[in-house]
């Protein structure tokens, strides 16, 4: 136990994606972190199940980040972004394209996931224009993604709640793909439900309603994080690209979650072998010391909208803080650390175990599916009747209280810890689990 830290005056802070009212009346802070534990406000240490928000990939506090952060800082605090450079800027760029799949090596900086996917859909848009075909401008994403909170984001996502508030500015123009889950299918499955595949098809559809030749993009994320870990099934990721390379649409993985080393691989397209036109990244890119993001593009994209334009601006976007010299440093330390401790393969390795921890909890209390992949396992409850999403809500008030933390979202509890977790407390995340939900109606 630590000495308890005061809880300060909380009445100014309007907290995101939270219950602000409830959240005050029992609130749960984090004052410290190294490793895979947080420290609570009241002195516990809490293992971090989560990576924090899928973002802190090779743990907490990594002293390599700390000391290339505050070397930035004391150095060059900070650089225009337009117009102008600095070498750490260029030196990320080149790691981040040397872990991307071949080809999709220019790479573009944001400062979040939000901002990424915003990015990648303009990207899209400006590519299809510098060839002639501007009136490609029809975007689809799929029902359960979460691609942030942008207007490009929310329109592309599938999310009612996210939506409903902004429906009349959401962007025109808009279809969704059916998501990929169904318990009477693939319940219970171990890394990809053999089930689904076939569900890409009904971009054909869409296709067949629109013409493609107003399609700019389709995005997705090969493994949908937010909505509660839905895997892909076997093939449907083929498919999508099938379907997308025969009529010319570009195809936007959101790798912001399953990016750098979540599923055993620098990302989803490499595990998978299906590599898209677009990635958009943040999160794990920079261990989530300084807010980070970007999107890796195929040169030939990037080749066609730099080089279409008469000498010039050429792409008229960017960020005051694209490529900040202290984000490009944390990029640069945190890709360094994932390469020397190999972590990607570490995830890849440990997740066998992973998978038969997780799936202890397959039949027990509330449990009615676990799914899992890498170091990602979603645990789907049973509704509570008349009440959505409460039993879940419990579950993580209680893990959190029991000194683990999860994620809720719907009735699912997310797990994705840190690449540097070890089996025994992988067994304690799904332990602790299953000796919560013995406690909850
Ligand atoms: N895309 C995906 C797939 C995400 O999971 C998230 C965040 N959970 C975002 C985009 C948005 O990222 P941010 O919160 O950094 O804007």
């Amino acid at each position: 136990m630590n000495s308890p830290v005061k809880i300060p005056d909380m009445s100014h802070l309007w907290m995101p994606f939270t219950a602000n009212r409830q959240f005050k009346e029992a609130p749960r802070l984090l004052v410290a972190a190294k490793g895979m534990y947080y420290t609570s406000h009241d002195g516990r240490q809490i293992l971090d199940g989560t990576s924090g928000l899928w973002c802190v990939n090779a743990g907490h506090g990594r002293s390599e980040i700390v000391e290339a952060i505050s070397r930035q800082a004391a150095e060059l605090d900070y650089a225009p972004s337009f117009q102008i450079g600095h070498p750490n800027a260029f030196l990320a760029a080149s790691a981040i394209a040397q872990i991307m799949p071949a080809g999709m090596d220019r790479i573009f900086f944001t400062n979040s996931g939000s901002e990424s996917v915003d990015t990648a859909l303009k990207i899209a848009l400006a590519y299809h224009r510098a060839r002639g075909e501007g009136q490609r401008t029809r975007l689809i994403g799929r029902e359960r993604g979460y691609h942030g909170v942008g207007f490009g984001g929310i329109s592309v996502g599938g999310i009612g709640p996210n939506r409903k508030a902004f429906s009349g500015a959401l962007i025109p123009g808009v279809d969704h793909l059916p998501h990929t889950h169904d318990l009477s299918k693939n319940a219970n499955s171990h890394g990809q439900p053999e089930w689904g595949a076939h569900l890409a098809d009904d971009l054909e559809r869409i296709v067949a309603l629109h013409d493609a030749s107003t399609i700019a993009a389709v995005i997705v994320e090969p493994m949908a994080g937010s909505t509660g870990v839905l895997i892909p099934p076997k093939g449907y990721l083929e498919r999508l690209r099938a379907i997308t390379e025969k009529y010319g649409i570009l195809l936007i993985f959101d790798e912001v979650i399953s990016g750098f080393g979540r599923l055993g691989a620098a990302t989803a397209s490499e595990l998978f072998g299906v590599t898209p036109d677009l990635i958009t990244l943040a999160k794990g890119v920079s261990n989530a010391s300084v807010p980070a993001g970007a999107v890796a593009v195929k040169h030939n994209i990037h080749d066609t909208i730099v080089g279409a334009s008469a000498k010039g601006i050429e792409f008229f976007h960017g960020y005051t803080y694209s490529g900040h010299p202290l984000a490009t440093a944390a990029i640069l330390a945190t890709l360094d650390i994932y390469k020397r401790e190999k972590l990607f393969a570490r995830a890849a390795s440990l997740s066998p175990a992973f998978d038969t921890a997780a799936h202890k909890l397959e039949g027990g209390r509330h449990v009615i599916d676990v799914r899992n992949l890498g170091l990602v396992a979603g645990i789907e409850l049973a509704p509570r009747p008349g009440a959505p999403g409460a039993r879940a809500a419990e579950a993580f008030t209680k893990c959190f209280d029991q000194g683990l933390m999860v994620r809720y979202t719907g009735d699912t509890l997310a797990v994705s810890p840190p690449l540097i977790i070890d089996e025994s407390q992988i067994s304690q995340v799904f332990e602790t689990i299953a000796a919560v939900l013995k406690t909850i109606d």
